[in-house]
């Protein structure tokens, strides 16, 4: 364990089990200067109680760096409860889940994640006041594709000089409740759109209502297009997918979208510009940070605009130092997160 929250660089990792409810939760917390630790709970199957620390560790060490980018006064922390095959009750494991982030005392807030919902959320506020995304606080996903959409723009116009997205041709790879949302957006701006998905009826829906072009998971990836669009899981470019992208800019939502951080390099020399991920994708955090500070729906839109400010500075940044922008976002975050 200790392994894994040094290669994560965690402060630290709190375990809970509880034997009547199925529950066995860990808690990853990054880094607390900026704030308490901010970040969604998965409900998820692991093959071992290794590899879900692992995933905790990490994805609370991307939420540090997101938080800390998005100028938001929070840090970076993720759970992950590890799904039984079976539960007595679905409600009362959430329950137990919410006893446990109370006795942090605040030092982790919690949102949705993957295999969560806001009802389960609803659930952990029953036991402790720090959660968000519950069924009355709403749903961060139009947000993060507000942000997206706003990223999209700003990085057409980094590198093919206009923000105008008519005619442009985007391929949209997943169709979730970020996704959808975003090619919405993006077919309303008169882009030329290419769509996949695992899930043929998301995809049905989009060629329907949208009039998008369905392709394979594969063939998305290859096809020629202006913009490749990332929205299912994370690790889509490695090295193999990156030699075979067809497009000048990968700008999307998914989370860990690098399998490894010299993919950026390698897009960098394909002259192919990458929006960091967790950058492009914070319009969600910002929302349920703010939301969770009693803000106003106006202040968190303004806050979302400065997504695509924040990316033209990466950007510029990354030319005048001949770095990747996935470098020099890191190294932004870090200095906030470890001042000298
Ligand atoms: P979701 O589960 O609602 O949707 C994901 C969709 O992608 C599903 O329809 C799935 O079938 C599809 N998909 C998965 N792998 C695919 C593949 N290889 N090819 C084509 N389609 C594939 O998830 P979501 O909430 O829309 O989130 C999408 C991504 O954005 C995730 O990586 C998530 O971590 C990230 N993200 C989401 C939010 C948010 O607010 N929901 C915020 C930040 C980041």
């Amino acid at each position: 364990m200790f392994a894994i929250m040094q290669a994560a660089g965690l402060e630290a990792l709190h375990l809970a089990q509880d034997p009547h409810t199925g529950l066995q939760a860990i808690i990853a917390i990054h880094n607390t200067r900026l704030g308490p630790a901010l970040g969604g709970c998965r409900y998820l199957v692991y093959p071992d109680s290794q590899s879900a620390a692992a995933d905790a560790a990490l994805l609370a060490k991307g939420m540090s760096y997101k938080a800390a980018l998005a100028g938001l006064p929070f840090g970076g922390g993720k759970a992950v409860l590890i799904r039984p095959a079976h539960v007595p009750s679905r409600a009362a494991l959430f329950e137990a889940f919410g006893r446990f982030i109370e006795t942090l005392k605040g030092r982790y807030i919690t949102a949705v994640d993957s295999g969560t919902s806001a009802a389960d959320m609803d659930c952990i506020a029953q036991q402790t006041q720090h959660v968000t995304s519950t069924t009355t606080a709403g749903d961060p996903s139009p947000h993060t594709a507000m942000g997206v959409f706003a990223g999209i723009r700003a990085s057409a116009l980094a590198r093919l000089g206009t923000d105008d997205l008519h005619g442009l041709r985007i391929a949209v790879q997943g169709l979730g409740h970020v996704g959808f949302a975003l090619a919405e957006q993006l077919a309303a701006a008169g882009a030329e759109l290419l769509v996949s998905d695992l899930d043929p009826g998301r995809l049905q829906l989009a060629v329907e209502q949208l009039g998008a072009q369905p392709r394979t998971t594969e063939d998305l990836a290859s096809s020629p297009c202006d913009i490749f669009v990332p929205c299912g899981l994370g690790g889509v470019l490695n090295p193999q997918t990156v030699a075979q992208l067809h497009c000048a800019v990968v700008a999307g939502a998914a989370n860990n979208q690098l399998a490894n951080p010299e993919v950026a390099e390698q897009l960098e020399a394909r002259g192919i510009l990458y929006a960091p991920d967790y950058v492009i994708n914070s319009g969600g955090l910002i929302y349920v940070a703010l939301k969770h500070q009693g803000a106003s729906l106006a202040e968190i839109t303004n806050h979302l605009t400065q997504i695509s400010t924040r990316l033209t500075d990466i950007y510029a940044h990354a030319q005048a130092e001949n770095r990747s922008p996935a470098r020099v976002a890191d190294q932004l975050a870090e200095r906030l997160l470890y001042p000298r």
